[in-house]
């Protein structure tokens, strides 16, 4: 039997557990130091995983190839495979919305997008432009005073991040997978890892703990950057459903996620941390983010609000996310982290990597 070590249990590391549980011959161990799996509340559980909104932007993405556009290509498709695979599994629903993603424009030249409409249409892909009138039809709840036209993606997706590592985590477990929560790795080598609860034989190690990485690859005196940009969050409620069409709304960064019956998740601030300086979350840009939601959708400024959130996305400093490749100095141990503001998209993309990287020693 190979023995491999999973550290970090967000997304990343979940989806990598359940990828590897297929394989014959492996023992699979997820540690994480988080003494429960990922959930909602930060307070207890301060994840990057528990604060996303799970906005799956593959097809709408602006790249025009290369490896990320891959990466989020094959996980939309993996997404359409694993959701009913955990659902069948589990005997349970995993809140995924598969109504697109329509992005609002503010600007009268569409030409970028007219010419990433047929790269997509030659990738197998479809994107949609809509006019005013078709958007006044479709999307009366929206002020489109502002609005030129939108781009309608209807092979995005959006899935509930907690819900889906809760799953992931529960479908591995069924498939021999081991976790230790409550469990902090402090070092190691291509050999053994270290941890709180003692040391552990590997055949092979894969750091997926988001902004843990850092603190880890220094104990492996190979220390990779990754630093924190905060995100706040909100999640509405309104005495009536805004609509019948219902896919994620995008305008200007700013996301309104439907989540079932009058439930709106708006999102997220992006603010960078100054050189060392605490991270606090910023009112100003909460409020502009708010702002600009009212501003395509007015009923949100009568919503009720269920609760206010904030968390940190894992960002590598000076290179481009994720990060997946072998740490430096050694054979076996891979990262797998640093997935920045798409680690809910890329997450299966990059357990596929991480599995051929295994299957082909
Ligand atoms: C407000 C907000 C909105 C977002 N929206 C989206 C979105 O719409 N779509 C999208 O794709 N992404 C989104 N993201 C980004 C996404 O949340 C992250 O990219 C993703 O969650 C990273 O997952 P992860 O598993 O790498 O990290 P995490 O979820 O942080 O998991 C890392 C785990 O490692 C554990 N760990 C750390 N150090 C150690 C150690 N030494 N020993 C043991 N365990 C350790 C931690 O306890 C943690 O459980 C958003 C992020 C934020 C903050």
């Amino acid at each position: 039997m190979t023995n491999v070590v999973v550290v970090g249990c967000g997304i990343v590391g979940a989806t990598i557990a359940y990828e590897l549980s297929k394989i014959p011959d492996l023992t699979v161990t997820v540690f994480d130091q988080q003494p429960t799996p990922v959930e909602p509340d930060l307070s207890l559980c301060p994840t990057s995983t528990g604060a996303a909104l799970g906005v799956l932007m593959g097809v709408i993405s602006k790249k025009e190839k290369g490896n990320n556009l891959r990466m989020r290509l094959e996980s939309l498709q993996y997404y359409e495979r694993l959701i009913p695979e955990l659902e069948t599994l589990m005997g349970l629903d995993i809140p995924f919305n598969r109504s697109g993603i329509l992005m609002l424009q503010f600007e009268e030249d569409l030409s970028v997008w007219e010419k990433l409409i047929e790269i997509r249409r030659s990738q197998g892909w479809t994107l949609e432009i809509l006019g005013l009138d078709r958007l006044n039809s479709d999307y009366p709840y929206l002020n489109l005073d502002l609005v030129t036209a939108a781009i309608y993606s209807p092979d995005d997706r959006q899935v509930n991040p907690v819900a889906l590592t809760q799953a992931l985590i529960a479908g591995a477990k069924q498939r021999g997978v081991t976790f230790q929560f409550g469990t902090t790795m402090t070092g190691g080598n291509d050999r053994e890892v270290h941890t709180t609860k003692g040391n552990f034989a590997i055949d092979w190690l894969i750091i997926s703990a988001g902004l843990g990485s850092t603190a880890i690859t220094q104990s492996l005196a190979q220390p990779i950057d990754i630093r924190p940009v905060l995100g706040q969050a909100i999640h509405l409620r309104l005495n009536h459903p805004l609509g019948l069409n219902q896919p994620v709304i995008t305008g200007n960064d700013v996301h309104l996620v439907p989540l079932g019956n009058c439930d709106y998740w708006v999102g997220a601030t992006v603010e960078f941390p100054s050189d060392g300086e605490e991270l606090a979350p910023d009112a100003a840009s909460f409020k502009a983010v708010m702002q600009q939601a009212i501003a395509f959708c007015p009923d949100l400024a009568n919503a009720e609000t269920i609760r206010t959130w904030h968390g940190s996305r894992p960002r590598p400093q000076g290179r481009p996310a994720p990060i997946i490749e072998r740490l430096s100095g050694y054979q076996h141990i891979l990262l797998a982290t640093g997935h920045y503001r798409n680690g809910v998209l890329l997450a299966p993309a990059t357990a596929e990597k991480v599995r051929m990287a295994i299957e082909g020693m």
